[in-house]
């Protein structure tokens, strides 16, 4: 007792001297752990939409037995359902992730009372930190929206791509370029506006994003499509550079650090069309890039990287008669179902994710290791929580 006293008066005193976000994190919310772990100076959170375990184990088992994601040792599992639905929409479940609140089933950025709520995108550029978004599906869709607005309904797709405008986010990747510049409720020019407010804009009808020229100097926005972008086995092929360029633009638009949301939103769409070879092709195009995002990591050492998915799709089994590489599936429901999500996470700050826990906890967990929660609080539940 008399050596545990000390310990917590210099616990106290670490914790009333740093700045925020330059100290440990508080091992409270650790119960399992005696340790404190660094905070991370980057968050780099990758959403597979659609994508359980299942999936996984489909891009697993048709890819020759390997994938990047088993190179994560921390996983947990996350209870992905809504307010109003035990079975989530990816509208609800990335409101969850995003904002921290149980919302029902359309809901972009609000609360069960249609309210906008932080979401911890906005929370990071408040705290001076770059901020991005990657999508394979339009910008505006539901998953990228959640991170980027505050609409009481996932269709309302001009009325998000107006506060996606106004987000200030330090990069845009995604589809949807007709949101903008060609709407049908009013006569707005988004991509002009993005242009007046320092971003350079493209699009692929001008540029390819591989041999694209930007600028660290500017924000960047850059458009895939006019509507969704085209799956990847039939060419899309801008995730990867996507991904490999991101961390590093972002890295130059900040010394703060920054956040990114990297979706792969097309997993979710082969579970839909229950159309196994759609979704293992995306979700081998997103273990690649979840390759390239755990390089970047190991090289930067401050960069805590979430890997998870919003809900299961399809309800997939992989049934008997599979073998390696030639798998016997079938599916349950053409919509999402309601199992346990499984969630990988690397770097500093990696031990907050194990465990099961809501899906709401994931931003509360991303909050914690940014340090953005009150250091005195935090402080006194460390010592109060005994
Ligand atoms: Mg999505
Ligand atoms: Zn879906």
């Amino acid at each position: 007792m008399s050596k545990l006293i000390p310990a917590l008066f210099i616990l106290v005193f670490l914790g009333a001297c740093n700045q925020p976000r330059q100290g440990t994190v508080i091992a409270h919310a650790l119960p399992h752990l005696d340790t404190s772990v660094k905070a991370p100076k980057n968050v780099i959170l990758m959403i597979g939409d659609g994508m359980g375990l299942t999936q996984i184990t489909a891009a697993l088992y048709s890819n020759n037995n390997k994938l990047f994601l088993e190179e994560f040792f921390i996983i947990g599992l996350q209870k992905t359902y809504a307010s109003d639905n035990l079975i989530t929409d990816s509208a609800a479940s990335a409101s969850a992730m995003a904002c921290g609140v149980k919302t029902y089933n359309g809901a972009i950025g609000v609360n069960r009372d249609t309210m906008p709520v932080q979401t911890i995108l906005e929370e990071a550029r408040s705290n001076d930190l770059a901020t991005g978004v990657i999508t394979t599906s339009t910008i505006v869709h539901a998953t990228p929206a959640c991170f980027l607005a505050h609409q009481p309904e996932r269709k309302m797709y001009e009325e998000i791509a107006e506060d996606i405008a106004r987000s200030g986010a330090d990069l845009l990747i995604g589809g949807g370029k007709k949101y903008f510049d060609q709407r049908t409720i009013d006569d707005l020019n988004l991509y002009e506006q993005l242009v007046d407010k320092n971003y350079q804009v493209s699009d692929y009808f001008q540029s390819d994003f591989k041999t694209m020229e930007y600028t660290t100097s500017k924000k960047l926005a850059y458009f895939t499509s006019n509507y969704d972008p085209i799956p990847f086995a039939q060419g899309r092929d801008y995730l990867i550079p996507a991904v490999q360029m991101a961390p590093e633009f972002l890295e130059a638009r900040s010394n703060k650090g920054f956040f990114l949301m990297i979706e792969g939103a097309q997993i979710d769409w082969g579970g839909h069309a229950n159309d196994l070879d759609y979704l293992v092709q995306e979700t081998l195009e997103f273990d690649r890039a979840i390759g390239e995002i755990l390089k970047y990591a190991k090289e930067n050492g401050e960069t805590l990287v979430i890997v998870t998915g919003d809900h299961e799709t399809g309800g997939l089994s992989i049934n008997l008669g599979s073998r390696m590489n030639e798998l016997k599936a079938s599916f349950t429901t053409e919509y999402h179902t309601g199992a346990l999500i499984p969630v990988y996470a690397f770097g500093p700050g990696a031990e907050l994710f194990g465990g099961i826990y809501e899906n709401t906890d994931i931003h509360k967990k991303i909050r914690q290791a940014f340090q953005f929660e009150n250091q005195s609080s935090k402080v006194m539940g460390a010592v109060g929580g005994r």
